[in-house]
C-alpha cells in the first residue's frame, strides 16, 4: 500500500537516527577494541562526538553486554579522581580458529576481546581433505558443546587457516603443496553444511598477520608487513587496519620472487626463489651442500652419524663461533633483506614484523642482519623510516589468527544486532 508523503519521510527520518546510532556505536566499539582501554573523555573526541552522546551510547552498550568498566585511571595531579576506563566485555562472545599445515592442525578458541581461552592440536593421521575436513568438525562440535555448557556468550564461528593457496572470498582452497590432495577443495561450504555455523577461509600466512595486528606487535599499527619465513616464506600486508587481500584473494606469495638466477630449484618449478633460499629446508639444504663441499664446520659430525641438521643446531654452532654456520645465517638473512627491500619500496609500511622458524630459531643476529640490508640496499629514506621487528608469538600463530576471523566478520558487519 502506498504510504501518505509525510508518513515515509517521518519513518526515513526515525530509520536514519536509528542508522546514526548504530553506526557511532560501531564507531565506538571499534576504537575501544583498537585502542581500549580507553576513558569516556577519549571515546567522545575520538569518535568526534559530544560528550552527552558519547555518554549515552556507551551506556547503551554496557546495557547489551558490550562494553564493561574496566581498571580505575589515576588522573595526574588531582588526588582522589579517578576516571574508570571502557574496555570490550571479552564475555560476550567467542569464536575458534582452526590451522591446516604440513603434519600439524591447530586449534585455538579467544574470546570477542581476543584473550585466547583454549589451545591444542587437533589429532590428525591422515592428511587427505576428506579426513582432515572430518576431525576438523568434530572437533568444532566437541568444544562448542563444552564452550556452550560453560555459557561463553554468543558462538561467533570458525576460522581457518590453511597453507597454500586459497581464495578468501569463496573459501576455496586451490592448492596445497605440503598437504596431499589438496586440489579445489571447498573447505567453507563442506563446514558449514556440516556445523551450521558461520565460517572463514583463509590463507595461513595472512592469518598471522592478522594475529600479529589484532594481538601482537601491530596492534597500533593501521599499516604493516607481516613476512613469515618458515616451511614455506609468505607476506600479509595489512593496510588501514585490515588484512589486504588482493582481487583473487591471493595476495601476499612473497616466497616466489627470484633473488637469486643460478639458485636452487623451488617448488614452483622456477630456480632461485626466495623460498627455495630461506625456508627451513632451504637452510638446512645450504649448510648441507656446504659441508658436502668440504667446509669445515663442527655441524660436520652431525651430518656424518647421518642425523639431519635442524635450525636449533645452526643456531647453536653459530653461537659458539662456528663459521660456517655464521655465514649461512648472514646470507639467509641477506636474501630475506633483499626481497623485502621490494616489499618496502612498494608499500612503505613503516613496519615489518618477521615471524615464522626461521626466525623464531635464528633469533636476533638474523633479523639484525636483516635490518642492515634492508637499510643498505634499500631507498634511503624510505629504509631509514622502516622498522623490522621479530614477532614476539613464540608458536605459530595461524590459528590465533584464524579465530579472530570471525570476530572481523562481527565487528564489521550486519551481525551486530544492536538498536
Ligand atoms: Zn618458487
Amino acid at each position: 500500500m502506498e504510504m501518505p508523503k509525510q508518513g515515509k519521510m517521518a519513518v526515513s527520518r526515525a530509520n536514519n537516527h536509528i542508522d546514526n546510532s548504530r553506526r557511532n556505536k560501531l564507531l565506538i566499539l571499534e576504537m575501544v577494541r583498537d585502542k581500549g582501554p580507553l576513558s569516556r573523555r577519549e571515546i567522545s573526541a575520538g569518535c568526534n562526538l559530544s560528550m552527552a552522546t558519547a555518554k549515552r551510547l556507551v551506556d547503551e552498550l554496557r546495557t547489551d553486554g558490550f562494553i564493561r568498566e574496566g581498571s580505575l585511571m589515576a588522573k595526574p595531579g588531582v588526588p582522589g579522581r579517578r576516571s574508570s576506563l571502557l574496555q570490550l566485555n571479552g564475555k560476550q562472545g567467542y569464536a575458534m580458529g582452526f590451522s591446516v599445515d604440513r603434519q600439524h592442525v591447530g586449534v585455538n578458541i579467544i574470546d570477542l576481546a581476543g584473550q585466547s581461552l583454549y589451545e591444542g592440536a587437533v589429532p590428525v593421521t591422515d592428511y587427505r581433505p576428506e579426513e582432515v575436513i572430518e576431525s576438523l568438525a568434530r572437533t568444532a562440535e566437541t568444544l562448542r558443546a563444552d564452550f556452550d555448557a560453560r555459557r561463553r556468550g554468543r558462538f561467533l564461528g570458525i576460522g581457518v587457516a590453511v597453507a597454500g593457496l586459497v581464495d578468501a572470498s569463496t573459501g576455496l582452497v586451490h592448492f596445497c603443496p605440503n598437504l596431499p590432495g589438496w586440489e579445489n577443495v571447498s573447505l567453507m561450504k563442506q563446514l558449514v553444511d556440516r556445523l551450521d555455523a558461520k565460517v572463514v577461509v583463509d590463507e595461513g600466512v595472512r592469518c598471522m598477520a592478522i594475529a600479529e595486528k589484532r594481538l601482537g606487535l601491530g596492534r597500533d599499527l593501521p599499516i604493516c608487513l607481516f613476512v613469515y619465513v618458515g616451511s614455506g616464506v609468505g607476506a600479509g600486508i595489512i593496510l588501514d587496519n585490515k588484512v589486504y587481500r588482493g582481487k583473487n584473494g591471493m595476495s601476499g606469495e612473497f616466497g616466489h620472487v627470484v633473488i637469486r638466477e643460478d639458485g636452487p630449484i623451488c617448488n614452483c618449478g622456477n630456480r632461485g626463489c626466495l623460498e627455495a633460499l630461506v625456508s627451513t629446508s632451504g637452510v638446512v639444504q645450504s649448510v648441507q651442500s656446504l659441508i658436502s663441499s668440504n667446509v669445515y664446520t663442527k655441524l660436520r659430525i652431525r651430518a656424518e652419524v647421518g642425523q639431519q641438521v635442524t635450525l636449533e643446531d645452526i643456531a647453536r654452532a653459530a653461537a659458539e663461533g662456528d663459521k660456517l654456520a655464521n655465514m649461512v645465517i648472514h646470507e639467509t638473512a641477506e636474501y630475506i633483506g633483499a626481497g623485502l627491500v621490494a616489499l618496502v619500496n612498494i608499500f612503505d609500511p613503516g613496519t615489518v614484523i618477521l615471524g615464522g622458524e626461521v626466525i623464531e630459531n635464528l633469533g636476533d643476529v638474523l633479523v639484525d642482519d636483516v635490518a642492515k640490508t634492508v637499510a643498505l640496499r634499500g631507498i634511503h629514506s624510505l629504509a631509514q623510516r622502516t622498522t623490522i621487528l621479530r614477532s614476539r608469538f613464540r608458536f605459530n600463530s595461524a590459528a590465533l589468527g584464524a579465530a579472530t576471523l570471525p570476530v572481523e566478520e562481527f565487528f564489521e558487519t550486519g551481525m551486530l544486532n544492536i538498536g
